[in-house]
C-alpha cells in the first residue's frame, strides 16, 4: 500500500479499529498496533511469534504524547528527548497506569520513541494513538528494511505501508533512564558518543554489547539471524572458506581478493563506515538468504565504539540456536 493520503487513511482506520499494520520508520519497518489495545498487541505477538516476556517499543507523535505514557519523566528523559527526538533513540521509563501491561511484558516500564520518518509521523498524527511497534519480522530473524521484506516474511500482516528503504537500517539505541546514570540496554542507530556528549556518563554494561543486559529482556543471545548460519571470521587470509558448509557466501567491508571471491557463491561488499554498513546490513543478509546460501562468512567488523551496534547484531546473528535467552 503506498504511503499516499488514501494509504495512510486506510492504515489509520485499521489501527483505530484495533487492527495491526506495518509501516516504515527511519530505523527498520515496524509492526504497529494501538498501545492502548491489549487485543491488538496480542496480535503483534502472535504474528511475530514473539515471546510474551519481550516488551514493545511504543512510538509517539511528539514528546507530549510520550510523556503522557510515563508515570514519571526523569530529567535525563527530558534532556535526551529534547536533543534526539524525533530520532532513533528509545527511552525506558516507568509506565503510567493506563498503559496496558501487555506492552511492558510485566516490567513495569515502557520504552518510548518519537520516530523521524515522515510516513511514521503522518500515520501517528492521523490515527492520534501511540503505536506499539516492534520490528516487523518473525522473532529472532533479520529485521525488514523495506516493505517487500515485510510482505515476504510476515505474509499474514493485513496491510504494509510502503515508504521505501529505511535510512538507518538498524534498530534504535535503547537507554534506561529510570536509573542514574542512565544505562545502555541496546546499542543502535544513535551512536553512544552522541549520547555521552549530551548526558555525560552512561552506564554501559559489557553485557549490553555481547549477551544482552538483564533489564532489556529482548536482548536474547540469538537474534537478527538469517536462515543461513552466520560465521564471523577475523581474517579470511588464514583459511579462506575451507571447512565451511557450502554454498557459502561472503559479507565483507574490505575489498576481497580474487581467490576468495572465486570460492564464494555470493559476495556482498558493504561500505567500511558504520552508517553505510548498517544501512545495508539487513538487506544484504536478506539477499544472501534469497540466493540460497547455507553459510555466510562475515568479516568481523572493526573494534571501535562506533561499530558497537553492528558488532552486537552480527554477534547475535552468529549465535547458534538453543542459546536463546
Ligand atoms: P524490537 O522492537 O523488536 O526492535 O525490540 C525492542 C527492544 O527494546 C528489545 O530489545 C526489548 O527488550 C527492548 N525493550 C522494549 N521495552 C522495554 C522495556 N520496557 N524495558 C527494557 N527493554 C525494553
Ligand atoms: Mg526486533
Amino acid at each position: 500500500m503506498s504511503a499516499d493520503a488514501a494509504g495512510l487513511g486506510r492504515a489509520s482506520r485499521l489501527l483505530r479499529a484495533g487492527g495491526v499494520c506495518a509501516f516504515p520508520t527511519e530505523t527498520v519497518y515496524g509492526l504497529g498496533a494501538s498501545a492502548f489495545s491489549p487485543t491488538a498487541i496480542a496480535e503483534i505477538y502472535r504474528l511475530k511469534n514473539r515471546p510474551t516476556w519481550n516488551p514493545l517499543i511504543v512510538h509517539a507523535v511528539d514528546v507530549d504524547m510520550a510523556r503522557g505514557l510515563a508515570r514519571v519523566w526523569p530529567e535525563a528523559a527530558a534532556v535526551l528527548a529534547d536533543r534526539f527526538w524525533p530520532g532513533p533513540l528509545s527511552l525506558v521509563v516507568d509506565r503510567a497506569d493506563h498503559v496496558p501491561d501487555a506492552v511492558s511484558a510485566g516490567t513495569g516500564t515502557v520504552a518510548l520513541r518519537v520516530p523521524a520518518h515522515p510516513v511514521a509521523r503522518e500515520l501517528l498524527a492521523e490515527c492520534a494513538l501511540p503505536l506499539a511497534a516492534p520490528s516487523a519480522n518473525r522473532s529472532e530473524s533479520v529485521s525488514p528494511t523495506c516493505a517487500e521484506h515485510v510482505v515476504r516474511t510476515l505474509p499474514d500482516v493485513p496491510l504494509v505501508v510502503d515508504g521505501g528503504p529505511c535510512r538507518w537500517g538498524i534498530e534504535s539505541t535503547v537507554v534506561d533512564v529510570t536509573c542514574t546514570p542512565p544505562r545502555l540496554l541496546r546499542p543502535g542507530a544513535l551512536p553512544l558518543r552522541m549520547l555521552r556528549d549530551v548526558i555525560g556518563v552512561i552506564d554501559c554494561p559489557q553485557a549490553a554489547a555481547v549477551v544482552g543486559a538483564a533489564r532489556s529482556p529482548g536482548m536474547g543471545r540469538r537474534h537478527y539471524a538469517p536462515r543461513a548460519r552466520v560465521v564471523l571470521v577475523d581474517d579470511f587470509g588464514a583459511f579462506g572458506l575451507d571447512g565451511l558448509p557450502k554454498p557459502c557466501g561472503i559479507l565483507t567491508h574490505d575489498v576481497p581478493d580474487a581467490a576468495l571471491t572465486g570460492s564464494a557463491a555470493h559476495v556482498e561488499v558493504l561500505p567500511d563506515d558504520p552508517a553505510g554498513y548498517g544501512a545495508d546490513l539487513y538487506a544484504a543478509l536478506h539477499r544472501l538468504d534469497d540466493s540460497g546460501m547455507d553459510t555466510v562468512a562475515v568479516l568481523a567488523p572493526p573494534k571501535g565504539e562506533e561499530w558497537m551496534a553492528i558488532r552486537d547484531r552480527l554477534d547475535r546473528a552468529s549465535a547458534g540456536p538453543g542459546l536463546t535467552a
